[in-house]
């Protein structure tokens, strides 16, 4: 998603509205319902409908025989009941019906909804679906979990987007573009490299981060072959899968058990499911299933009533009210339990308020304690939540088990994320190279790193390495190729190549938790497209021939994942053992960053690791301590079994490369 930096989100003044001004303060007078029977549920007794919306004056449920394109067969008026709610009860399981609600508030019916609730849902998810949710579970399912973890920092993240992932024919895969694309094994890129689930498992990331998946707006699923593309920041239905990703949108029960299906195989595959969640926004405004339900109240408000918009699509929704709180944690929770999903990325995290956060983290925990969450700790706009409120990345130690996303390392590392022509410490900028160590360090304390020199945060803001997410580039923004070959103008591929593998080094062996781009390991661009969102598949799609063409860049992205996986020094959990372990050395030649991870640190078998990174366009004479080392990296090339001996004294790191030593 779009977004600004975090300094500047905090720069926003805080915009106080006297609570008499404020249109939202009639909220907080609204009855809440903590139920877990709402919208829907089915028991012995038969189909209950239960639906929140306390100023509605009256609400209808509307039975249908079919997805869309149908009259109702039913038109139910619901009774009011306790909390807000509305209810009504059918004697009967109406198994293989669809649903909408119809509120009339101040004289006016609203247009239909299928709530927001709706677990099922047919074409495009305007109507709800009444199915038998435990018949959609794959053979296995009881027995099925996600790679147990104790710290967040044993993952290595790998984010992808269903289409870029499979559509192109070069993915060898039958289901291109479907959640189904992620179930199949041996496939196979012309050239005869695994593709696929195969190929995660060979580059030996620990978790795919799968872009929104749940049912979202633009793309028309009742036109699937006009093959559309978009990125599903765009939410309609929180609580269903999204259509176009399934066999068939029409029938409500494919996309679910697709979805399920995709998670058991890369389950069975020792590979964990992140799934990028989006609460701070919906896709409409008036027109939301939210809006269309309880009008105004799930949203915050400027003085003159309109939307308030920190999320730069329209509107943002107000985690600070119970019900929406209530809505978020809950509907994380129903992910969690029914598709075993394990772990979530919240987008623009930080205009939802810390209490939520903590709570979200905090139920997750209890259902599964390798869970994790991560976000992005900033907003795309000012809202009305006091900066102290927001989960930003400034205010992560106040949230436990939430990472946020370091900016930091990334835009010194690379460059700024949108100048595209700035380049940073690994193409040979100078003065990135304090907020480069920040990234190391993983924005925690340590005696040796002058947070007042970080360019975009000036204080240690992590109380734990397990806060800090690091990257260097995601679906937002130039991809990593893209962004190499705009900033080093009439520079060889394979120049640019050596840059990203010196800093995809960097990332990887800093501490915190790694996360890359899909294709990233292929060297995969996106034709410069920036902001491809809605692109077509030709900007979008990986083309999996680029790993032939590729190969060592693809098995130097493999060492390194494995050479992080196989040393716990890379890994620490506190800020303490980073500041005990790691051990900076003087340098006075600009972009150069040299120190040692010492003791052996977090049981590492290695005593000590001695890495020197060379950003400069020039060979730097490094003065290693004499002893026996191994060579792990040099020159453009790394193998965490070595690649030869060194004794130490000087040794020439070479521009543009990574020295590392172990002994
Ligand atoms: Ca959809």
């Amino acid at each position: 998603m779009k977004h600004l930096f975090a300094a500047v989100a905090l720069g926003f003044a805080a915009t106080t509205t006297m609570a008499q001004n404020n249109p939202d303060s009639q909220y907080a007078s609204w009855p809440t319902y903590s139920g877990d029977d709402l919208e829907l549920k089915i028991d012995k007794h038969g189909t209950n409908f239960t639906l929140w919306s306390p100023k509605a004056d009256a609400v209808q449920v509307r039975i249908y025989d079919t997805d869309r394109n149908s009259a109702p067969v039913r038109l139910i008026d619901m009774a009011r009941g306790d909390n807000g709610t509305w209810r009504a009860s059918i004697p009967e399981r109406l198994y293989g019906k669809f649903y909408t609600f119809a509120v009339t508030i101040d004289g006016k019916q609203l247009d239909e909804t299928p709530g927001i609730w709706a677990k099922a849902v047919g074409t495009n998810g305007h109507r709800a679906a009444i199915i038998d949710m435990p018949a959609t579970n794959p053979a296995g399912w009881d027995q099925d979990h996600g790679p147990r973890l104790d710290n967040i920092t044993d993952a290595v993240l790998y984010e992808m987007h269903h289409r870029d992932f499979s559509i192109d024919p070069s993915s060898g895969i039958v289901h291109k573009g479907k959640f189904l694309a992620l179930t199949e094994r041996d496939t196979k890129s012309p050239e005869g490299r695994a593709t696929g689930i195969d190929h995660l498992k060979e580059l030996g990331v620990t978790h795919v981060h799968i872009l929104p998946s749940y049912d979202y707006n633009s793309v028309d699923e009742a036109n699937l072959p006009s093959n559309q593309y978009n990125w599903g920041y765009d939410p309609y239905n929180y609580n269903a899968p999204e259509g176009s990703y399934s066999t068939d949108p029409a029938d409500p029960t494919a996309r679910i058990c697709e979805m399920k299906e995709m998670v058991k195989a890369l389950h069975d595959a020792g590979i964990g499911v992140v799934m990028d969640v989006v609460y701070n926004h919906t896709a409409d405004n008036d027109a939301s299933n939210f809006s269309l339900t309880a009008p105004g109240y799930f949203y915050r408000h400027r003085p003159d009533g309109s939307y308030s918009d920190a999320s730069g699509c329209g509107n943002e929704t107000a985690s600070d009210r119970q019900m929406m709180r209530d809505f978020i944690v809950n509907s994380v929770k129903y992910w969690a339990k029914e598709y075993h999903i394990d772990g979530f990325r919240f987008d623009l995290m930080a205009i939802h308020d810390i209490e939520t956060m903590n709570e979200v983290a905090a139920e997750l925990k209890k259902i599964n304690p390798s869970i994790f969450v991560y976000g992005e700790g900033w907003t795309a706009g000012d809202s009305p939540l006091p900066a102290e409120r927001r989960a930003l990345k400034e205010n992560v130690d106040k949230m436990k088990g939430i990472a946020v996303f370091s900016d930091d390392i990334r835009d010194a590392v690379k460059g700024h994320y949108s100048n595209a022509e700035d380049r940073g410490f690994a193409t040979g900028k100078p003065g990135n190279e304090e907020t480069v160590k920040i990234g190391i360090v993983a924005s925690t304390a340590h005696p040796q790193v002058d947070y007042s020199k970080g360019n975009n945060s000036k204080f240690a803001y992590a109380g734990a390495p397990t806060e800090i997410i690091n990257y260097v580039s995601c679906h937002d923004d130039l991809t990593l190729t893209d962004k190499l070959a705009k900033s080093m103008p009439g520079s060889t591929e394979a120049e640019r190549q050596r840059a990203a593998r010196l800093a995809q080094t960097i990332v990887f062996t800093s501490q915190g938790t790694p996360f890359m781009f899909a294709g990233e390991e292929i060297f995969r661009d996106k034709k410069g497209v920036h902001n491809s969102y809605k692109s077509p598949d030709s900007v979008n799609a990986i083309d999996w021939s680029l790993k032939t063409k590729n190969a060592d860049q693809f098995n130097y992205y493999r060492n390194l994942i494995r050479l992080r996986k196989e040393h716990p020094a890379f890994r620490m959990t506190t800020a303490e053992e980073i500041a005990k372990n790691i051990v900076f050395d003087k340098v006075s030649s600009p972009n150069v960053i040299s120190y040692s991870i010492r003791n052996n640190a977090n049981g590492d078998e290695w005593k000590e690791i001695k890495l020197v990174f060379n950003g400069s366009t020039t060979p730097f004479t490094a003065k290693i301590p004499k002893g026996n080392w191994t060579i792990i990296a040099r020159d453009g090339e790394l193998n965490p079994d070595g690649l030869g001996e060194a004794k130490g004294g000087t040794m020439v790191v070479a521009p543009t490369s990574a020295l590392i030593l172990a002994r």
